[in-house]
């Protein structure tokens, strides 16, 4: 199974993505983790990128497609992944498709996550992310048992740099800009489901089981 999340930032990509991917033996696949892992190991990637994505901007598409070339030929993807923060624009997906049909394979389904622009700042406000192991929580609806602490690891729980305010606006409006418009792309290729990301982790994560099991067609909507 090879599924995409799409949504705009802090709606819920990651937590979702990785239940699906722990529930399903499916591999996650973040090009946002992989940057945010070079660029804590100081390598000439994070460094190229570190910049780019304190300031908002996506990284150059040459990059950020090498990457995933990368991520998506290694033998534990074949089986099957959750793509989460990539294609971000329509180069990339259209790279994407070419990657896919090179192996004779496509995308089974992309679902966007679908949640209003007050709610992201404020999800952004109170997003922690594990400085270890990269868990995300939320200091309103999902903290972490001890306060600063991540339940699973026990690392140090810290805000994300690009989740400042003024970052969270710009990234929205990239997101309008270049990313939305993939719901058409693959709104046409009859795929897309969107889903209504509002809701609480549990209850946006059966919804996404429940179209996972087939019981929801491509195309339909949660939202009225
Ligand atoms: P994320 O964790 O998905 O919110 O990504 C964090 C940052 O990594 C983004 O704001 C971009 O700077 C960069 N990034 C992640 N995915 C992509 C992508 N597909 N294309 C370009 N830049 C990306």
């Amino acid at each position: 199974m090879r599924l995409l999340f799409l949504g705009p930032p802090g709606a819920g990509k990651g937590t979702q993505a990785k239940l699906v991917a722990e529930r399903y033996g499916l591999i996650h696949v973040a090009p946002g983790d992989i940057f945010r892992q070079e660029v804590k190991k100081g390598s000439e990637l994070g460094r190229l990128v570190e910049g780019i994505m304190a300031r908002g901007e996506l990284v150059p598409d040459e990059i950020t497609v090498r990457v995933m070339e990368q991520a998506l030929s290694a033998p534990e993807a074949m089986p099957g992944f959750v793509l989460d923060g990539f294609p971000r624009n329509l180069a990339q997906a259209v790279a994407l498709d070419k990657m896919l049909a090179a192996i004779g394979q496509r995308l089974d389904k992309v679902i966007s996550l679908e949640v209003g622009e007050d709610e992201l700042i404020e999800r952004a406000r109170t997003r922690r992310v594990c400085l270890a192991c990269g868990r995300p929580y939320n200091l309103r609806t999902n903290a972490p048992a001890v306060a600063g602490r991540c339940d699973v690891c026990g690392g140090e729980l810290v805000q994300r740099q690009d989740d400042r305010e003024e970052t969270v606006r710009e990234r929205l409006r990239v997101y309008n800009d270049v990313t939305r418009p993939l719901c058409e792309y693959y709104g046409s290729q009859g795929i897309l489901v969107r889903i209504d990301g509002s809701k609480t982790v549990d209850e946006v994560f059966s919804r996404i089981s429940e179209l996972i099991a087939g019981t929801v067609r491509p195309g339909e909507s949660d939202r009225p």
